[in-house]
């Protein structure tokens, strides 16, 4: 009997009438091989799980708007920002950044904060975190450090005593691993968190001058966290918090919404600023360069199919669009080549076609072939440049200007040499501008997890980091000790000098 219901089909759009039973030989005998339903069903269930990216597995997404509020062209020629009151569609990604796609929400650890803004020249990924700074500051060093974030090679467990070891032997990491520790590294969900551009990159005007920008999201929600008990019963009651708290919070129109703002430093300061600005562990403190207001980001749209939007969703701080620039900030640079190569190995060479990393505008170019190219592939249009019959040509009034990079001297510098090597003056700072009741749960945070340092090297690990945290602030260094039980006149002795 003919009804107004759907068929079910295969993939290729045959329908079929069974889809309970396997096709046997007599009510118990074997399967048929030619029950093509069947392996169809099995193969495609058999690949449903794509690698899961190695950072940042764990996340939660939504589409929403960018309103820009003030005037910043004097500054920047990108078109995203070029009149008061528009809009541009983006999507955002939060995440963990440890932990495995199944981990819980509630760890501790930075958050992702990446957003990818469909503008008319181009999408522009900003790929951040609710932190301003990282641990490393070169991307060699890149690996290793994740590496201490991931599971011991023997234990197959998180391991305190990897982390710790690594970072007492990189002072670099102190200034994000303080916040990490603070009440911050536990944020109550996504929607309570700062967000950050975190590395240093350009603005460039209608007039082709440069500033240094760095991109500051601030939440409209207030910054609330869960404390170290909170998220860790939190984690055994539900570990998927963050995500249950976003998507109802926008399925029930309570949509999250972030202030925009810019630091911006004129190209000349940089040469004689007190502090390396493209140094990915240091801020600009607020009082040298202001906030300045931009607009307002709102998410107010779930995606409504998790793995075609949040999980194929690829981020790649290489995309800038016209008017906003690279720095050079070495951990941007690395990023630059390797999140695109990320997301060849993880979604494969044609992501860009996927819908949600899609360019809702425009692309053009002599891109084709690859495995899923699900574009046209340009149709029968030319494959290559330059020839004499598309319309296609390399637009000169996209050019930046030249960059003055001080130096030709290719060599492996010292990235802690003298002059760049304070890891100890802004944890300080931010330690001291914490209220007492920040102080004494980040002092607890340190001295649980500093507790779980174990085997022969404990003494050791724990003396070198010991000596960061005194050299941060004497008072933290005592209360660390304190909490660690630690003899201070023995411990000092063996101190670095
Ligand atoms: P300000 O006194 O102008 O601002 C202090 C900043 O610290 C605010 O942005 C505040 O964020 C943030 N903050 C407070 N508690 C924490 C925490 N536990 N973890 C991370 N950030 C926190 O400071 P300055 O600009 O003079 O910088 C002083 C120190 O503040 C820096 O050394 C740095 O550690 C920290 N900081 C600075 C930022 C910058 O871009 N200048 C950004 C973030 C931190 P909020 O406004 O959301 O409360």
């Amino acid at each position: 009997m003919a009804t107004n219901k759907k068929k079910l089909t295969t993939a290729s759009g045959i329908p079929y009438a069974e889809n309970e039973n396997s096709m046997t030989v007599g009510p118990r005998g074997p399967i048929l091989l030619q029950d093509f339903i069947l392996h169809e069903k099995m193969a495609h269930f058999n690949r449903e799980r794509i690698p899961e990216r190695v950072v940042h597995a764990k996340g939660s997404g939504a589409y929403g708007t960018l309103t820009i509020t003030h005037n910043i062209t004097q500054y920047t020629r990108a078109k995203v920002f070029n009149q008061i009151g528009k809009q541009t569609r983006l999507f955002l990604r939060f995440s963990t950044v440890g932990g495995e796609k199944g981990s819980a929400d509630t760890e501790r650890d930075p958050r992702g904060f990446a957003i990818k803004f469909y503008t008319e020249d181009g999408n522009w990924d900003l790929v951040g975190n609710n932190t301003p700074v990282f641990f490393v500051k070169d991307p060699k060093k890149f690996g290793d450090f994740i590496h201490t974030q991931k599971r011991d090679p023997y234990t197959n467990c998180k391991s305190a005593t990897m982390m710790w070891d690594f970072w007492s032997l990189n002072p670099e990491s102190l200034h994000q691993v303080m916040i990490v520790m603070s009440d911050r590294g536990t944020p109550y969900g996504y929607r309570h968190m700062d967000g950050f551009g975190s590395h240093t990159f350009s603005l460039i005007n209608a007039r082709n001058e440069r500033f240094w920008v760095k991109f500051h999201f601030k939440t409209l929600q207030g910054i609330k966290n869960f404390t170290d008990e909170e998220a860790g019963a939190m984690r055994g009651t539900n570990p998927d918090f963050a995500q249950h708290d976003l998507l109802t919070h926008i399925d029930n129109g309570e949509y999250p919404k972030w202030a925009m703002k810019i630091q911006v430093m004129p190209e000349d300061d940089a040469k004689t600023y007190h502090i390396n600005p493209f140094d990915l562990t240091k801020v600009w403190p607020h009082g040298d360069y202001p906030l300045i207001d931009v607009g307002i980001l709102e998410l107010n749209e779930n995606p409504d199919n998790y793995f075609a939007h949040v999980e194929q969703a690829a981020f790649a701080p290489a995309h800038v669009i016209d008017g906003i620039g690279y720095s050079p900030d070495k951990m941007l640079q690395g990023r630059i080549l390797s999140y695109p190569d990320a997301h060849r190995y993880r979604l494969g060479g044609n992501y860009e076609q996927l819908p949600v990393n899609k360019c809702p505008f425009m692309v053009a170019n002599y891109q084709r072939d690859g495995l899923m190219t699900v574009n046209g592939n340009h149709g029968s249009a030319p494959n290559y440049f330059p020839n004499s019959f598309d319309e296609i040509e390399a637009d000169p009034h996209y050019k930046e200007p030249a960059w003055d990079l001080g130096a030709h001297t290719a060599d492996w510098y010292d990235r802690n040499a003298e002059g760049e090597n304070d890891h100890y003056t802004q944890p300080g700072t931010l330690y001291r501008l914490m209220s007492p009741e920040a102080k004494a749960d980040l002092i607890k945070n340190i001295v649980h997890s500093m507790k779980g340092i174990d085997g022969p090297k404990k003494e050791l690990i724990t003396n070198r980091q010991l000596c960061h945290w005194f050299r941060a602030d004497m008072g933290l260094g005592m209360a660390i000790a304190k909490g660690l039980e630690l003899n201070l006149d023995e411990t000092m002795k063996h101190m670095p000098a």
